[in-house]
């Protein structure tokens, strides 16, 4: 069997579909590994790193695919990418189908067979082939710093001789993977965290960092498999106006909300942010799906009367 690793060709991607050690247990066990060249190079794995565990380079694309049987990706291939596949050629990695229907017709098209990462159920024995959690680590570990990094105000608090420096006030909204890692990081820098989502079994999590959960009087919003269900408008009317003081009086509020293949809800509007302190922050993770935050744009910091809205855009990507 041969593997074709190609060079990412979303602007800004610098992860790559495979690391130098998994090239060694993969020809290991017979499959044939050819690697793009530079595919490697934006996550400090150069060409010599691949074939020092067996894989051949290629010099393009087309000499890449040449009689590959199966083709691994970070992000979904592009339709010119599935253009360039021979029929019947598998692809493994992120799809996001429903938010890529023309890709995924094309790959229909092509007789290919299309194994989406994401898609894959979260249960016990599929743990190892979780390609979301480690994404979302990342992303909610670089959202703390973002915030911490962008507060003009210290994230601990202080008792020095000379005064007191209270701990920024940090929310998070949303706990799931990233959500936690947001917490913990924000912790770790000693702020002070609340946190909220929509899922019950959120709220021991969010206590067990040391964060306190709020309790707003709304349904818990329970879908299948640990992720949330789509909530109604009426619901996230609700949220909003529950949620307002809490906004108001963070310093910090990093939105991580999601529900699988849906548009992320808006949780924080325009006039909360407006109702929020100078010098406060937004980092919303969910810039890529639309955003928690009604100001977000992706990939851009927003600076509205003085508040930063900061649309984090593939921040995995950062961190390859
Ligand atoms: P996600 O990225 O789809 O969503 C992030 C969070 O947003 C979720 O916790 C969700 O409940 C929350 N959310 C959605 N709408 C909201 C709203 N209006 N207000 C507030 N919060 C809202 O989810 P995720 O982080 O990928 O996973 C969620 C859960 O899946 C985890 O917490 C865990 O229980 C489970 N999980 C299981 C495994 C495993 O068994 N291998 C691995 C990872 C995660």
């Amino acid at each position: 069997m041969k593997l074709a690793i190609l060079t990412e060709s979303v602007a800004g991607e610098r992860r790559v579909a495979i690391t130098p050690d998994v090239v060694a247990k993969l020809a290991g066990s017979g499959i044939e590994v050819v690697v793009q060249t530079g595919a490697g190079v934006a996550a400090h794995f150069p060409d010599a790193a691949y074939a020092e565990q067996g894989a051949t380079i290629a010099a393009d694309r087309a000499s890449t695919l040449a009689g590959a049987d199966v083709v691994a990706k970070v992000q979904p291939p592009t339709l010119d990418e599935v253009g360039a596949l021979a029929p019947g050629t598998s692809t493994v990695g992120f799809l996001a189908p429903a938010a890529n229907l023309d890709v995924v017709r094309a790959l229909a098209a092509k007789k290919a067979t299309a194994y989406s990462l994401e898609l894959v159920p979260r249960i016990s024995r599929a743990q190892s082939m979780d390609a979301l959690s480690s994404q979302a680590t990342v992303s909610g570990y670089l959202a703390g710093l973002a915030a911490a990094e962008r507060l003009p105000k210290f994230f601990p608090l202080f008792m020095t001789a000379a005064g007191t420096v209270p701990p920024a006030k940090v929310l998070v909204l949303g706990a799931g993977v990233a959500g936690l890692q947001a917490i913990a990081t924000a912790r770790r820098l000693g702020a002070q965290v609340r946190a909220y989502d929509v899922r019950a079994a959120a709220k021991e999590e969010v206590q067990s960092l040391g964060a306190t959960f709020v309790e707003l009087p709304l349904e818990t919003q329970e879908g299948s498999g640990g992720y949330a269900r789509e909530q109604s408008e009426e619901f996230l009317a609700r949220q909003r106006e529950l949620i307002g003081n809490e906004v108001a009086a963070s310093d910090v509020v990093i939105t991580t909300a999601a529900v699988p293949g849906r548009k992320a809800p808006i949780l924080v509007t325009a006039e909360m942010v407006d109702r929020m302190v100078e010098g406060s922050v937004v980092v919303d993770l969910a810039a890529d799906t639309g955003g928690n935050c009604e100001l977000t744009e992706p990939g851009r910091e927003i600076d509205r009367n003085g508040v930063i809205v900061y649309g984090m855009a593939n921040p995995p990507s950062a961190m390859p």
